[in-house]
């Protein structure tokens, strides 16, 4: 049987799914279950009882002792603690037991996760709680532990958020509701419950665990802090999408296998511009499943790499000079009777629902520009937004030039079409078609519309999908709220001339974020600032976006995120800024102190001492000499910048205000420290390879 035949068995051979729920409850119980995951009514202790001994039956089946309420803290990362499936009996047995209650409900004694001062020290559990609409799988590791896995959300005693699960949740309620009060008022009848789709492209790096190994920046940052460039980078442009070389396509394949088991459809894999850059993209879903799944193949991937003694690089820019690593957030809206919203349509009625949902878009991300940004903000991402590579700090949309001619004729009140032949009324013409492969040239836009969904481009690499689009859910629902209240209000004549009331309104208040051309360019930056869009330069400044006034307005009214939860985050996202940079500072030191230094001595001694020995045989040591000023010369620049880190680094840690301290952590200890890696740098570029202590990009980027 060849490989092809085997994946239909394969896939979600993991994953206690609807298939094996209809197969295993009776039918009373799969149907009280269903409805509470299709239309999120809540869900019967009784029911959840007999669906809790089916999954342990199901488990114990597939070798599985333990379950686990498997959820998502704040640390952007996964949790979980396992209990056995043994219960004891009373003559000093065990039966192997799982409750409705504890698939529900459970307790971890997580008081170590961050809360942000959510958690007063004398409630300091936090609870997790089913959440049915993400499928319970099977997690197996290399032990040979097979383990129930729960998708649960984590919150405290009072019901406040300690995850990136809940608001998610919330905020698919959010714009499924919004949503279908718009549809109703277009006339749509069948359409129930709204999905906010995505894909996510996985960026990564794979490098040989050797080199990573001998390198303590990368083990304790993710990232080299160090390193002179290659000879070689990207510039040959020969990586990209290139053969797949084998011992990397046995990892994928081996990633491929895994992923597939726990119902990840993971569909596509190339490799990518930067050498050694690779991504995989999975077929999308619903935002919630897409955010466990995208937890999921971040783990799976690190540890299947580790298999073929490679190393799983998620940061968003492990090495500089090269391109660093982001996700793709496809996104887009279906209803649950299978229409894609943002799907350009073949009738002047379907054009009309495409162009109101993209109209909400385009009104959401230019509204809420700031807090898109401050979604997709974290350590890493400031190394790479607005550096030339991936997106831009500043947030557009690029619409393709078809879409944005139709939408400028809109906007102007003049009937016109992309040919100038026709007139356009929204309802009551057709669009001309729109040439889907035109959409998606422009790959420097943070936002993107791809023909049928747009991409928001800017998320970064390592970290959970949730943030952004709790953002983008939300911030959408607020605009189709909008639009669903003015068109309750007209009659169904005057229906098609609101239509084209609102894209026009929104065309000309909105119109500025739509931009077309070249996203790294300087002028764009001049241009942006002329349309008054703004332009966040870092995580520090961007966080305060997502906890000032607008936010809280904005998040409160749709039940997303109080104003306490936002504080909280706030509060725990600047410390993990906080703390990063100070891990960073502090290996740069190390490194400094224990590797280079003493490298770079020993090489000034030789030198020395060939220099002495070469004027001793009366031969010329001009040469030698020259060497020997140089590196001592870098060498002393070293020690000084070594010195003002040290000096940034401690009186940053002693700043009790935390907006201050992340500040000083930005503008002093992380300039110091890359001021240090120049000197640094070139030291490398001058030093015998067999001196230096560390691998170096070369060796690290194209030794595989
Ligand atoms: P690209 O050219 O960017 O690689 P693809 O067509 O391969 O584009 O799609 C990229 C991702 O977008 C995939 O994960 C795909 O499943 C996802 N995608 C496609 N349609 C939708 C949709 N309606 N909603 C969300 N994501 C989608
Ligand atoms: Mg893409």
């Amino acid at each position: 049987m060849s490989d092809i035949q085997d994946i239909t068995k394969i896939f979600g051979s993991n994953v206690f799914s609807q298939r094996l729920m209809k197969e295993r409850l009776p039918k009373e119980t799969y149907k009280a279950l269903m409805k509470t995951i299709q239309q999120g009514s809540s869900l019967d202790a009784d029911v959840a009882h007999v669906v809790a001994n089916a999954m342990k039956d199901w488990a114990i089946e597939k070798g599985a002792t333990h379950y686990t309420h498997w959820f998502q803290p704040l640390t952007g990362k996964t949790a979980e603690k396992h209990d056995a499936f043994i219960s004891p009996t009373a003559e000093g047995g065990v039966i192997m037991e799982f409750s409705g209650k504890q698939l529900i409900q459970g307790e971890p004694d997580a008081s170590s996760f961050p809360s942000g001062g959510l958690r007063s020290t004398f409630e300091a559990r936090g609870y997790t709680g089913w959440d049915c609409t993400s499928p319970a799988f099977l997690k197996e590791d290399g032990a040979g532990n097979v383990t129930l896995c729960i998708p649960t959300v984590f919150c405290s005693y009072t019901g406040e958020a300690l995850d990136k699960k809940a608001p998610l949740l919330r905020s698919m309620e959010a714009v499924s509701k919004q949503a279908v009060r718009v549809l109703r008022a277009l006339g749509n009848k069948t359409s129930t419950r709204i999905f906010s789709t995505v894909g996510p492209e996985q960026e990564y790096f794979l490098i040989d665990k050797e080199y990573y190994d001998a390198r303590p920046d990368l083990i304790m940052s993710g990232r080299t802090l160090f390193g002179a460039p290659s000879p070689k980078g990207q510039e040959l442009e020969d990586q990209y999408f290139g053969a797949i070389k084998d011992r990397i396509s046995a990892f994928m394949k081996d990633l491929d296998i895994e992923l597939w088991k726990m119902g990840i459809s993971s569909k596509t894999k190339h490799n990518e511009v930067a050498p050694a850059q690779y991504e995989m993209a999975p077929i999308f879903s619903t935002t919630n499943i897409a955010a466990d799944h995208n937890q999921l193949v971040m783990e799976t991937m690190q540890k299947v790499a580790l298999r073929h003694g490679l190393i799983c690089l998620l940061h968003e820019k492990p090495f500089d000079g090269v391109n660093g690593s982001g996700k793709h957030n496809n996104w887009s809206l279906a209803t649950d009777d299978g229409l894609n919203l943002l799907e350009p349509g073949k009738t002047p009625h379907d054009n009309e629902q495409f162009l109101i949902f993209l109209s909400a878009v385009v009104a959401a991300v230019d509204k809420h520009a700031d807090k898109l940004r401050a979604s997709a903000s974290n350590p890493g991402n400031d190394l790479r937004l607005g550096a030339n590579e991936a997106p831009p700090a500043i947030i557009s949309i690029f619409m393709g030039s078809e879409l944005t001619r139709i939408l400028e004729a809109l906007g102007s009140g003049k009937a016109a079409t992309s040919d100038g032949q026709q007139f356009l009324h929204v309802g009551v013409d057709s669009l001309p078609p729109l040439p889907k492969d035109n959409t998606d040239r422009n790959r420097t836009s943070p936002f993107a519309f791809t023909g049928n969904k747009f991409e928001f481009r800017m998320v970064p690499s390592s970290a959970s999908i949730s943030g952004p689009n709790v953002v983008l859910n939300t911030i959408v629902a607020e605009a189709l709220d909008l639009i669903a209240t003015r068109l309750e209000k007209v009659s169904k004549k005057d229906l098609d001339k609101e239509c084209q009331a609102i894209v026009r309104e929104t065309v000309k208040k909105h119109g500025r974020v739509i931009f077309n051309q070249n996203g790294y360019s300087a002028e764009w930056v001049k241009e942006a600032k002329k349309r008054g869009l703004p332009n966040i330069g870092s995580m520090v400044d961007a966080l305060d976006h997502m906890s000032n006034d607008s936010a809280i307005k904005l998040f409160g009214k749709y039940n997303v995120l109080s104003k306490q939860e936002l504080h909280s985050r706030h509060e725990i996202y600047l410390e993990g800024y906080v703390k990063t940079i100070n891990i960073e500072a502090r290996c740069s030191v190390y490194m400094t102190k224990r590797l280079y230094i003493p490298a770079v001595v020993e090489y000034t001694e030789q030198l020395a001492t060939t220099v002495a020995s070469l004027k001793e045989a009366g031969a010329s040591a001009v040469i030698q000499k020259d060497l020997l000023k140089t590196v001592s010369g870098l060498l002393d620049n070293v020690v000084k910048k070594l010195a003002v880190l040290e000096g940034a680094l401690s009186k940053a840690q002693t700043i009790a205000d935390l907006a201050t301290q992340a500040r000083a952590y930005r503008d002093k200890v992380f300039t110091a420290q890359a001021s240090l890696r120049q000197d640094v740098d070139a030291l490398e570029d001058i030093l015998p390879s067999h001196l230096w202590p560390v691998p170096t990009y070369a060796e690290m980027l194209f030794k595989l």
